[in-house]
């Protein structure tokens, strides 16, 4: 070995020392953080609780497992209960997805975006915003094909979509739409297999339709027919989009001035699950008097 050689060799052992030790001081240090945490649950350890951060809810889009593998309209819920879910899909779009964000923003609702795999990978900040603004993901298939498809296709249309979301967002989502809302294509029943729900959608705003309503029409169709548990079908993408953006604004503050509180997919369902377990509970199997009902 050459003196330059061994001066290399050198240097590269006291780098690796470094680093070896750091790692060890950083790990024992938030070993002893962590002990402190558990074991001295005081005010005065507030400040490494918070420290702590909890993981984002909106990155496990988790379903209750009442709901694993079924297909949803709507949730069936009290006429007091005026809670909707705005869903928007065909994202993400650089353009429309964006302008639907900063609504939502100002508004402070919270939505669930169908995303289609190939524009997730074309458009993958966008989707990453979305996450970061604490709004829901649902797989909405690769190609957004209507067609009907033998179980590997389905299978690769949806297993890749949701791989995509996974590794661009950290989310891990059950919700999952079909394309054009086709239900018999194969891409549902691989869906329901694998334990996602099957989220169609109760009120349209119609501006996916072949002659899109104006800004107006849309509003309208969409407060018509809001009720406790709907979910709202709208499109951030596949098309030019500029009046479902228009129309945004007012159909949330027509639903709030109906009384409406905005929740994504999984709130609704786990809305929903809470609702049929209260009501179960609540049925009495004998009446007090004595007789069955
Ligand atoms: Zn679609």
């Amino acid at each position: 070995m050459t003196d330059h050689r061994i001066g290399q060799f050198l240097q590269v052992i006291t780098i690796v020392v470094i680093a070896t030790s750091g790692l060890a001081l950083g790990i024992l240090k938030s070993g002893l953080d962590y002990t402190k945490i558990i074991k001295q649950p005081t005010p005065k350890n507030a400040k490494f609780q918070n420290a702590v951060p909890a993981p984002a809810k909106n990155l496990i889009v988790e379903v209750p497992q009442t709901w694993q593998g079924q297909t949803i309209y709507h949730a069936q819920l009290k006429p007091n209960q005026k809670v909707i879910a705005l869903t928007f899909d065909d994202g993400p779009n650089p353009k429309h997805t964006v302008q639907i964000l900063d609504i939502l923003k100002k508004n402070h609702v919270k939505a669930t975006f169908f995303v289609v795999g190939a524009m997730m990978q074309t458009y993958p900040q966008i989707a990453k915003q979305v996450v970061a603004e604490g709004h829901e993901l649902g797989n909405h298939t690769w190609n957004h094909s209507y067609r009907r498809m033998d179980r590997p296709t389905a299978a690769s249309e949806i297993d890749r979509t949701g791989d995509i979301i996974y590794q661009n967002t950290g989310v891990k989502t059950a919700l999952f739409r079909p394309p054009g809302g086709y239900l018999n294509n194969g891409l549902a029943d691989y869906a329901k297999n694998q334990k996602y729900v099957v989220m169609m959608w109760s009120s349209l705003c119609g501006d996916a339709d072949r002659h899109t309503p104006q800004v107006a029409g849309m509003v309208n169709n969409v407060l018509r027919t809001a009720k406790p548990g709907a979910i709202v079908l709208l499109h951030d993408g596949g098309g030019n989009r500029s009046r479902t953006v228009k129309a945004l604004p007012q159909i949330i503050a027509g639903l709030k001035a109906k009384g409406y509180k905005f929740v994504t997919g999984s709130e609704l369902l786990e809305i929903q699950a809470k609702e049929q377990a209260t009501t179960i509970k609540a049925v009495p199997a004998v009446k007090k008097d004595g007789k069955s009902q």
